[in-house]
């Protein structure tokens, strides 16, 4: 079987109709599809994992100078429990379900059996190159597809971590790796697939969904977006700060549910900066440059890109605002007293910065949310209750976390978690 090839620079070219046509012939031989099969895979990955966690670790801090507690907590272990989970419970969740009946089906079997799609394409970002591609890959596993991994180009030592590591653990006729960017992506793209996983962001999402429409392959789409943060005078000031900076500045703001930016009124604005300095002094000392618990941005396209989006709102920095090309660093910066209008206002910033613009209460944050596309996450921080109920029923978006930010992410219920500061 040709694989992806493991070269840092260039991949070798190769034929992607014959690999597509070759995961198809596995998938219609069944190898994929006894449980026994997939727990033994399922093992293997796991073993990789185990085998693997100082090569990943260095991955992530080649890509993107990840600080090693970032790698372990949002890669490394996230996609170990994943594994475990997945390991307790797929043969349960794999089994034939008995659905209730209805009065004219109350004599009749009626059996829902789960079967898998058959050959299904991962399509990885580079943000958390290994956690968004091998989290759904073990997924898939489980559900006894075939699986095509398309690694982000752009997180070149990850992405050459996994073609080179996962086909010494994993079936070769069944987990192919596809390295590549663009052009790669759009001629596996040509292909029937009967499951499509893309993550990244919204332009390209129109691709992958339009090209999925031409044999009505089912998608998933994991976009990205502007996720807000509403903080009222009742919140514990000093929790919130940690909480929503820790949430902005893990992988340099490069999250796709970090708190995008922040609505407050003027007087939560002053109390939230100030607490802000000293908190940042204390995670990241007098010069955030040479705290090692700082990522870098992933390329100088995207540096490029925050360094305008920052010199356009120059006169808004309360806090940091500091950057260097050479080394792609841009400082934790917050910007105060931001008007709806400005450029940063315009798309996700996917950066270390955080623009606070102030309302004048809840109804006004309400509205300015609405007049938006429907956020990731909208995160709220008060202490009324009538305020939560407020926001749920007169907003819409993928999750609401109320007084935290992306912790939720980690729980089992991930669409609402409330803890109380
Ligand atoms: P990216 O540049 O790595 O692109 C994503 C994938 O699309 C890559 O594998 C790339 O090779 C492929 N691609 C790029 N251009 C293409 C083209 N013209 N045709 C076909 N394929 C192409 O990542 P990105 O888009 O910069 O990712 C960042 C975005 O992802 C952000 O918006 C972020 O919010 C979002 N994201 C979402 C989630 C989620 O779970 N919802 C998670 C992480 C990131």
């Amino acid at each position: 079987m040709t694989t992806g090839t493991l070269s840092s620079s260039k991949p070798k070219p190769i034929n992607i109709p014959e690999v597509v046509q070759k995961a198809r012939d596995t998938y219609n031989s069944g190898t994929t599809k006894p449980l026994e099969w997939r727990k033994r895979q399922l093992k293997s990955l796991m073993r990789m994992y185990e085998e693997n966690r100082g090569a990943m670790i260095d991955a992530l801090v080649k890509d993107l100078r990840r600080s090693k507690t970032e790698a372990v907590l949002l890669e490394v272990d996230y996609l170990v429990n994943d594994l475990t989970n997945l390991l307790n419970n797929f043969e349960e969740w794999a089994k034939p379900e008995k659905p209730p009946k209805g009065f004219v089906n109350m004599l009749d079997d009626v059996v829902i059996f789960n079967d898998p799609y058959g050959v299904v394409l991962i399509i990885g970002a580079w943000n958390y190159p290994l956690q968004l591609l091998l989290l759904p890959f073990a997924g898939a596993i489980a559900a006894g597809n075939v699986v095509i991994l398309k690694p982000s180009e752009l997180a070149v030592a990850s992405a050459k971590f996994i073609a080179e590591t996962l086909p010494k653990y994993l079936d070769n006729d069944a987990f192919i790796v596809v390295e590549g960017g663009p052009e790669e992506t759009t001629e596996l793209l040509k292909q029937k697939f009967d499951y499509i996983f893309y993550t990244g962001g919204t332009n390209v999402g129109r691709i992958v969904y339009s090209a999925a429409t031409k044999n009505l392959t089912p998608v998933t789409l994991e976009l990205g977006g502007k996720s807000p943060v509403y903080i009222d005078n009742t919140a514990d000031m000093e929790v919130t700060a940690k909480r929503v900076l820790w949430g902005k500045f893990i992988n340099a703001g490069q999250t796709c549910i970090a708190p995008d930016y922040v609505l407050c009124t003027k007087e939560v604005q002053d109390k939230f900066v100030e607490y802000s300095k000293k908190i940042l002094k204390e995670w990241y000392g007098e010069d955030p440059q040479k705290s090692p618990d700082l990522c870098r941005i992933i390329n100088s396209r995207h540096f490029g890109r925050l360094q305008t989006l920052l010199d356009a709102s120059k006169d808004k920095v309360a806090l940091g605002g500091r950057y260097d090309a050479q080394e792609r660093f841009i400082a934790p910066t917050i910007l105060t007293n931001v008007t709806p209008n400005e450029k940063i206002m315009e798309d996700e910033i996917f950066g270390p910065i955080l623009p606070i613009v102030p309302v004048e209460n809840a109804y006004e944050a309400i509205k300015f949310i609405n007049e938006r596309e429907h956020p990731l996450v909208l995160y709220l921080f008060s202490r009324q209750s009538n305020i939560h109920t407020l926001f749920t029923e007169q907003t819409r978006s993928g999750s609401v976390c109320v007084n935290d930010t992306i912790m939720f992410y980690g729980g089992k219920e991930t669409w609402y978690r409330y803890i109380q500061p």
